[in-house]
């Protein structure tokens, strides 16, 4: 191997996907110097026995070895940095903020073709272009050979033009006379990405559609936006289901492609619907990239690519769409921004909305978070003044909200779960020519004992919590303490023996929809039905055809659809997310009960909500029903504040598993034990280690040390301290652990 003989040789600090937190350092390409490897550049690197992807992120004179000991990079990949500065500055943040490391940051911000050696089939082809030497040649130089004179008169018309070999085709040229001129050094040539036609993932509007005349609510929002521009300003639009946040979004957005800047648009993973996407194709005309999980790594690439070379004004797409590279960014959108697809729940465990907020910040463009069911994390931002808060509180286009209608089921009979008065409104809904919806709740699922007679339910002697059952075990268990008691035959407040583990499928309520309606289209929406896009394509379809039927689905049907025929909605289960051990449950369950109710009455029709309970009377549900969700957000928020909760608290995970139970706790009492000194006296409390919630899964056993404080900073210090300790440390082999930073559930 050759090494640059200088004295003071230039290093390249190389970032590779690992769990390490540090840089390897290389020598630059044999014959090559540091300028061959900008910042953000692939390479190919040997590192053991193997030869990896790195990206460049760092250049130094020196290195802590010696310089006889350093490898050189195998070679470059690619002809230009795969991540430019503004990309290489949100990478260090989110190495800092999710204390993880930053060659695997770089890796989750890169299309998965990118993270491999060979960019595996990528649109490419030959293009040519004039060199300075043909640029210099006589018009008739060439006139015993008249194809490639006429050829060279033509690339001499445009000298900064790359034209690709199918351009050459379409304009009557032969790739034979390219090649010869090419020899002659008359040419350049090269390889360029290009889009076909039909790729799926880079669309061409069509503007068949003109915007809509916003009403006052929606006017005066875009008024408080477009007064906001281009400072970094977060606005959260909390709209009502159908109240129009959409057509804001595309409205501000019009502004800003106006401005020859672009807009990055996220929505979660099952409201990238061919519709949402539809309403953006038929509004604007310039190329829009859309990344959901249906493309092949080719596509997706292609949609990146694209982006990052400006060619689109508009990306839209799920979680790691918000990572796309825009060279003039001019807005982000985080639709539905309280979704629990925006957080990644492994690896790297970023928030796609936090990062949003964040790119907007450093890349000086607005961000708009909208949604009918705000986070309360960023309802108290904008309580806070750090976002402007802009409503909208009446649905669009003439609809109304729906009634809400509760069911006591206690004591009620209940056929698979339904109730008679459902049936009956079921029944009255297809009668009438429209559509119905059953819902039924399995986020978050943690099954529970109820006493069907009275309403009775398990609670923890020493914590005011519900406990969790454990069917297995036959134990009823409490996750915040080590409480736990044997599962008791009868209630004990009613003596009832009908104690029901609540929790139904849809599968078993569709059986029985099928019996009491024989006649009736009964659509099955859930994981399990919808494997394959299409499929939930066709059952979107199907509705869309406004025939009467029945829909039984899960958080599937919850968000984003616009069914106009659906007048009915029931809703089974939800209050069992009430009982959820985690602080978040009644949050998460009232914005589920708010967009599932969301779904009825869009169009003229009112829309009728039927929601069955155990629990009539807690104090939420009321609040939400009585006042709507605003209000009761309002009350959980005070909750929080009295009890020392996000938003008013801070608070990071530290999780671990392994194959034998002790394991996975030893190893956190350890790192507890030696953070005690640093813990006194600040801010922050360690809480645990503790179980996980679902303590073994595929066979490993789980548990969690919580740190909670007041300020986020002695957090972040204490968690710098806690990957000291664990680097300083022995971990157990087989043990696997992970930061969690805001984690969203923590238990
Ligand atoms: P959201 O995003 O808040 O759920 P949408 O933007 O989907 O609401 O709007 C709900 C319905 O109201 C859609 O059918 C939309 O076309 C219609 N709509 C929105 N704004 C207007 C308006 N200004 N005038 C008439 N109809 C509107
Ligand atoms: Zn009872
Ligand atoms: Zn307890």
């Amino acid at each position: 191997m050759s090494h640059p003989s200088t004295s003071n040789p230039a290093v390249v600090q190389v970032a590779i996907a690992s769990p390490l937190y540090r840089l390897f350092d290389y020598l630059p390409v044999a014959g090559g110097s540091i300028q061959c490897h900008p910042l953000g550049s692939r390479v190919l690197v040997p590192f053991g026995k193997r030869e990896v992807v790195g990206i460049v992120a760092g250049h130094q004179s020196q290195s802590a070895l010696a310089i006889a000991q350093l490898k050189c990079v195998i070679k470059p990949l690619g002809s230009r940095a795969a991540l430019e500065p503004p990309q290489l500055k949100l990478a260090h943040w989110l190495a800092d903020y999710y204390h993880h490391p930053l060659g695997d940051v770089l890796f989750n911000m890169l299309p998965n073709a990118l993270r491999k050696p060979v960019i595996g089939g990528a649109y490419t082809e030959r293009c040519w272009q004039i060199s300075t030497h043909g640029q210099g040649l006589p018009a008739t130089a060439l006139a015993r050979a008249p194809k490639q004179q006429a050829l060279l008169n033509m690339l001499r018309s445009e000298p900064e033009r790359w034209t690709s070999d199918r351009e050459l085709l379409q304009s009557g040229h032969a790739q034979q006379a390219a090649l010869q001129l090419f020899k002659k050094e008359l040419l350049y040539q090269t390889q360029k990405e290009y889009l076909p036609h039909d790729c799926p993932s880079v669309l061409q509007g069509n503007k068949l559609r003109d915007p809509l005349t916003l009403n006052e609510e929606q006017a005066t929002v875009l008024a408080q936006i477009r007064a906001s521009q281009g400072q970094g300003a977060v606005s959260l639009i909390e709209g009502v289901t159908g109240s129009g946040k959409t057509e804001v979004y595309l409205q501000a957005i019009s502004d800003t492609l106006a401005q020859g800047k672009q807009a990055v648009v996220l929505v979660p993973e099952i409201g990238l619907t061919p519709q949402t996407i539809g309403r953006f194709v038929e509004r604007f005309d310039c190329k829009i990239a859309v990344f959901h999980s249906g493309l092949s790594d080719k596509e997706r690439l292609a949609a990146w690519q694209a982006s990052r070379d400006g060619e689109v004004g508009i990306i839209i797409g799920t979680r790691s769409a918000v990572f796309t590279p825009c060279p003039r960014p001019g807005l982000f959108i985080v639709d539905e921004e309280h979704d629990n697809s925006y957080k990644q729940q492994d690896g790297l465990h970023y928030s796609a909305r936090d990062v949003a907020v964040m790119r907007g910040h450093f890349e000086q463009a607005p961000v708009i978070l909208g949604s009918a069911t705000p986070s309360l994390e960023t309802l108290h931002n904008a309580q806070q003044k750090k976002y402007q808060y802009c409503v909208l509180t009446q649905r669009a286009g003439g609809a109304v909200m729906p009634s809400v209608t509760f069911i006591d089921i206690r004591k009620l009979p209940l056929h698979e779960g339904l109730s008679d008065t459902a049936i009956q409104a079921i029944a009255d809904t297809l009668q009438a020519g429209r559509q119905a919806m059953v819902f039924i709740n399995r986020r978050g699922f943690a099954p529970l004992l109820i006493c069907h007679d009275c309403g009775w339910y398990a609670n923890c002697n020493h914590c005011d919590a519900r406990l969790t059952l454990h069917q297995r075990a036959r134990r009823l268990r409490c996750h915040h303490c080590d409480f736990s008691t044997v599962i008791p035959s009868h209630c004990p407040r009613c003596q009832s023996a009908q104690l029901l583990n609540i929790g139904q499928g849809t599968e078993r309520s569709t059986e029985t929809l099928a019996r009491l309606f024989p006649s009736t289209e009964i659509l099955r929406i859930d994981r399990d039905t919808t494997r394959s896009k299409s499929s939930l394509d066709n059952s979107i379809q199907r509705i869309n055809e406004q025939r009467p039927l029945i829909m039984v689905g899960t958080q599937m049907l919850a968000k984003g659809h616009h069914f106009t025929a659906l007048d009915t909605v029931v809703m089974l289960d939800v209050d069992q997310g009430l009982y959820n051990p985690d602080f978040r449950g009644a949050e998460k369950t009232l914005q589920l009960m708010e967009q599932v109710a969301g779904r009825a009455g869009r169009s003229t029709q009112l829309g009728k909500v039927f929601i069955q309970t155990h629990l009539p009377d807690h104090p939420l549900v009321r609040t939400w029903a009585e006042h709507g969700f605003k209000r009761a957000s309002e009350d959980m928020l005070q909750e929080r504040h009295a009890l020392g909760l996000p938003p008013y608290t801070y608070m990071a995970l530290l999780r671990a598993d392994s194959r034998t139970p002790e394991h996975a706790t030893s190893f956190l009492h350890g790192i507890q034990r030696s953070l005690s000194a640093q813990i006194a006296g600040t801010h922050v409390q360690a809480i645990g280690p503790m179980p996980a919630l679902m303590e073994r899964r595929a066979g490993r056993h789980r548990a969690q040390l919580l740190f909670k404080s007041t300020h986020r900073k002695p957090l972040h210090s204490l968690l710098e301290a806690t990957l000291m300790s664990i680097a300083t440390g022995k971990t157990p082999s087989g043990l696997r652990w992970s930061i969690d930073v805001d984690p969203q559930e923590s238990v």
